[in-house]
């Protein structure tokens, strides 16, 4: 198989295309996206000769990726007649000699992809007693999964992702049910964040009881919500008014200052922030935390309103990286396009040592 797909948020493939281009010829990957169209949901890219896409595929792993939802290898889209839909899915299966655990069948988060599912689903059947009678599916296959990222009724695209670089989560969306008490739906964006950036075994020693933190541009308050709900004090600085629920439960100081210019009394253990200002400025204003150690971990987004938003995430991030090193501050970072962020993305710094 010579592509890469990726899935994204519609309206995003700009930005995930800019995105993979550019790693993708920074590592000397020889290839390019070949699918990139408005509001689709997904890209492709797509190695030049025919080469395998396995290379670009580990080399880029989907951690490092910003606006990727999902990262597979695949083959080129598949036509299908609408006689018989199975037969040339279970010939390319059977050619590649590929073998996998599971089977998925996904469909771009559009409505068009929406419409999709039943179909999807009708064929899931009849696919996997026949994959299985052959060999294909099976118990031990390394944890391989086969992917049918379905395009429309007569196109379908053979994908395979792999444990440990890939969403476990249909579509790559991690579906949060919105706690009925919380002040503001936001409060999904730093749950969804805890789970993409805090492995589960260490939540126990990293989001614990008696932590203390800070939410800067708190209100009405759905992140520090979270903080509260995993036992933390939090500094909430907002010059508006916090949803007095969370004020009741006696974790929350509610400070009227400017989150931009902010001190804390002491080092703390988290520092979130959800204010809506220059991306560039967010990244000054955390620098400066990190590098007085003021907190050990921050969580922190970046408002994309700009055209160019990959363009903006590379200089913000590249910015971050080279001020830490400069100072001696040895942290990891990452970046992720969320499924509960719109036109931002989500950004987690972690203090080694
Ligand atoms: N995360 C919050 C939640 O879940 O409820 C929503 C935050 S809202 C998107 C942004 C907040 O930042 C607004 O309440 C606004 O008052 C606040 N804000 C804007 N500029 C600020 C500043 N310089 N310092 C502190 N807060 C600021």
């Amino acid at each position: 198989p010579n592509e890469w797909l990726l899935y994204c948020r519609a309206g995003f493939e700009p930005d995930l295309a800019a995105e993979v281009s550019a790693r993708a010829h920074e590592t000397g990957e020889s290839g390019e996206v070949v699918a990139a169209d408005p509001d689709s949901g997904f890209v492709r890219w797509q190695t030049h000769d025919a080469q395998p896409a396995n290379s670009v595929h580990r080399e880029l792993p989907l951690m490092s990726l910003v606006f990727a939802r999902q990262s597979l290898i695949a083959f080129e889209p598949l036509p299908l007649s609408r006689d018989d839909r199975i037969s040339p899915i279970l010939n390319l299966i059977k050619e590649s000699g590929w073998n996998f655990e599971s089977i998925w069948h996904e469909t771009p988060d559009t409505n068009d992809g929406k419409s999709l599912g039943r179909l999807a689903k009708s064929l899931s059947r009849p696919l996997e007693s026949t994959l299985k009678r052959g060999g294909g599916l099976r118990r031990k296959a390394g944890g391989r999964r086969l992917h049918l990222f379905w395009l429309s009724g007569d196109s379908v695209q053979v994908g395979m992702s792999f444990p440990g670089n890939r969403s476990d989560h249909p579509g790559g969306v991690l579906r949060l049910r919105h706690p009925a008490d919380a002040p503001s739906r936001s409060t999904l964006k730093l749950e969804e964040a805890w789970h993409t950036f805090v492995p589960k075994d260490a939540w126990e020693s990293r989001l614990h009881n008696g932590m203390q933190a800070v939410d800067l541009g708190a209100a009405p308050g759905g992140w520090t919500y979270q903080l509260v709900r995993r036992g933390m004090f939090v500094y909430a600085i907002d010059n508006g008014p916090m949803a007095p629920g969370l004020m009741a439960t006696g974790q929350v100081e509610h400070l009227r200052e400017d989150g931009f210019v902010w001190e804390p009394p002491y080092r703390l253990d988290w520092l979130v922030c959800d204010i809506v200002d220059k991306p560039m400025r967010v990244i000054d204003m955390v620098e400066r935390w990190l590098v007085k150690r003021w907190c050990r971990e921050a969580i922190f987004n970046l408002k994309l309103p700009m055209k160019k938003r990959w363009e903006e995430v590379q200089r913000c991030l590249n910015r971050l990286e080279v001020t830490l090193k400069a100072k001696g501050v040895v942290a990891s970072i990452a970046c992720r396009h969320l499924y509960h962020d719109r036109e931002e993305v989500t950004v987690h710094v972690r203090l080694d040592g």
